[in-house]
């Protein structure tokens, strides 16, 4: 038993040597102690927060505090504005920006704004404008280009626009734009919180104008985030809710005034049963990110409630607008119930297509060989940011364990762990303290994290774990906004269910086919399935091409507009 327990330590020795030999960073020890100092039961999420030591949740996040004596634009704030913008952990824009632009931009609806090709030219509120600057947004992406003006004039709209291409600020801006000039005028009555804040005497209800909805925490945080970045200066004060982290918190936040709501469902629907906390009666935005995950899940009441503001909604003119970078026909069918006739639908590239700049391996490896493979491959690049997904929790805890073991910087992430150790997680792979972060598919949708340079699927997604639509998801972690990226999948014959799609999406980035791969390719021609997945062939084939089920009227006129030209890329 000894001698057993010495080889183990000797093997990870020398596994640690070699890890480190390659240039990874060593793990950190998991601080079990810094959670569950007290007995299990007694320490609850709120305790938790109030112990210094821990970092804050991110919900509590600075934001900038509007003071009622300020006139239409708040004074600078040097030491927010640091935190809020030059973090070094924000992505910054890659080389490959123009992959992003050269691509075909479908508008199908009859209403078609034109696009903008410079924030210049948009006739944003000044105080966006300048945020926008603050961000070093220097040119709108196509996404921008076309959503932007759809909003100011007023539309609904469906917007399909691959990963990685802004596709929150796409709606963010032009929503925040419109409101600031408003803001006094439609929001709730608030706090002055210069004079300080008393929960007791000057707690108000809040009234959000705008509502945004994100299928998972970590998602809503960062949409979160990018807001608190786009009202700097402004007396829209957005606010975020989500499950695991305390609710006391959360409330409080809401209760010193919330112009900007987003939260995950879970948390959003409990505050909405408690209208003395959370009224929807003002909303004048709906906006769904990662529509079509949205609206697949089993929680169609739960969806309809959300969407009619609770059913106290006063706002006749409220908007609505849906987000993703993949919409099946199932899902626009559904999306449709909920826009206006005259809403506008634009989708850049094919819905579902995966951009250029992530380059796809595909490698065969056998069940049972997966981990060693997984080690080596690890260990034969330079290290780097690195995402792992596997397809089941318990799979996420085992590979973490499997690595950590061999000396590597890993930590994961799933539905099974508490929110602090999400957030931790989180944390300490965007600041590179972790490199390696073994996740399932909680986290394949929506993250933006500065420098993920490969994406490994561990395990592929199976139609069970979401398929095709999943793998481009989870591919979507690296190579945002003109980044380069590596996506690596483990292949073998229990994944062969996926392999057709998976042929098609390789073959439409134009990434080499591996041989085991060659008998799932399409008889036709590329172009054959390109756009069966498009509105224009669907209807087609439904035969109701006039009232198209996207409700519009000409439906399929397809712009072949190069974004070049109206959005401004250089
Ligand atoms: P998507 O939702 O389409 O996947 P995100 O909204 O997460 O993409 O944006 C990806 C990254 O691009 C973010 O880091 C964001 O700050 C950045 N970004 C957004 N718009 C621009 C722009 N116009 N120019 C440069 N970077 C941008
Ligand atoms: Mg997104």
């Amino acid at each position: 038993m000894r001698d057993a327990l010495a080889d183990v330590t000797n093997t990870q020795t020398e596994a640690s040597a070699i890890a480190r030999e390659k240039g990874w960073v060593a793990p950190e020890g998991y601080d079990y102690e810094k959670y569950t100092a007290a007995p299990p039961g007694e320490k609850t999420g709120e305790d938790l927060q109030e112990d210094e030591s821990l970092p804050q949740w991110a919900a509590n996040a600075a934001k900038y505090e509007w003071k009622d004596e300020y006139g239409d634009v708040g004074p600078e704030n040097p030491q927010l504005e640091e935190q809020l913008f030059r973090s070094e952990f924000i992505n910054r824009t890659g080389l490959k920006i123009g992959n992003l632009r050269n691509i075909q931009v479908t508008n199908e609806s009859r209403e078609r704004p034109s696009p903008i090709r410079d924030f210049d030219d948009a006739g944003l509120h000044p105080i966006i404008r300048n945020n926008v600057r603050l961000c070093g947004y220097e040119y709108p992406t196509p996404i921008q280009a076309y959503a932007i003006p759809a909003v100011l004039t007023g539309h609904d709209l469906i917007a399909i626009a691959q990963t990685g291409s802004g596709k929150t600020a796409a709606f963010l801006i032009p929503v925040l734009s419109q409101l600031m000039g408003k803001a006094k005028k439609l929001a709730a009555p608030r706090p002055n919180l210069a004079a300080g804040f008393d929960p007791v005497t000057d707690s108000v209800r809040a009234e959000p104008l705008v509502l945004i909805v994100a299928p998972t925490r970590e998602l809503a945080t960062q949409i979160f985030d990018e807001a608190r970045r786009l009202c700097y200066r402004s007396m829209l004060r957005p606010c975020v809710v989500y499950g695991g982290a305390p609710l006391r918190d959360q409330r409080d936040e809401l209760q010193k005034g919330c112009d900007i709501l987003i939260g995950s469902p879970g948390r959003l629907l409990d505050f909405m049963d408690k209208p003395h906390i959370l009224s929807l009666r003002r909303v004048k935005y709906t906006i769904i990110d990662e529509a079509d995950e949205m609206l697949l899940s089993d929680w169609e009441s739960d969806f309809n409630k959300i969407m009619s503001g609770g059913d106290v909604n006063e706002d006749a003119d409220h908007r609505y607008m849906m987000f993703s970078a993949t919409f099946n026909k199932d899902c626009r069918e559904l999306a449709r119930k909920f826009l206006s006739d005259d809403h506008v639908r634009v989708r850049i590239g094919r819905p579902g297509s995966t951009h250029a700049n992530v380059k796809q391996n595909i490698i065969y490896s056998d069940p049972h060989m997966k981990k060693q493979c997984l080690y080596d491959l690890l260990l034969a690049m330079p290290p780097s940011r690195t995402l792992i997904f596997v397809n089941s929790k318990n799979q996420a805890d085992l590979l973490d364990d499997y690595l950590y073991n061999l000396g590597l910087p890993s930590t994961s992430i799933h539905a099974d762990r508490t929110q602090r150790e999400r957030e931790d997680a989180l944390r300490a792979f965007r600041t590179a303290k972790c490199p390696i972060l073994v996740a399932t598919g909680i986290s394949a949708r929506g993250l933006d994290i500065k420098n993920v340079m490969h994406v490994i699927n561990f395990d592929l997604p199976s139609a069970t774990y979401g398929g095709v639509t999943e793998y481009i998801h989870r591919i979507g972690r690296t190579a945002r906004i003109g980044n380069e990226g590596l996506a690596t999948s483990f292949f073998n014959d229990k994944d062969s269910d996926i392999a057709p799609e998976l042929v098609k999406i390789l073959i439409e980035s134009k990434q080499e086919i591996p041989d085991f791969l060659e008998q799932y390719k399409p008889a036709g021609d590329v172009a054959d399935f390109r756009d069966d997945e498009t509105d224009d062939e669907n209807e087609k084939e439904d035969g109701d091409s006039k009232e198209g089920a996207w409700g519009g009227v000409q439906v399929g006129a397809t712009e072949e507009s190069a974004p070049a030209e109206s959005s401004g890329w250089e």
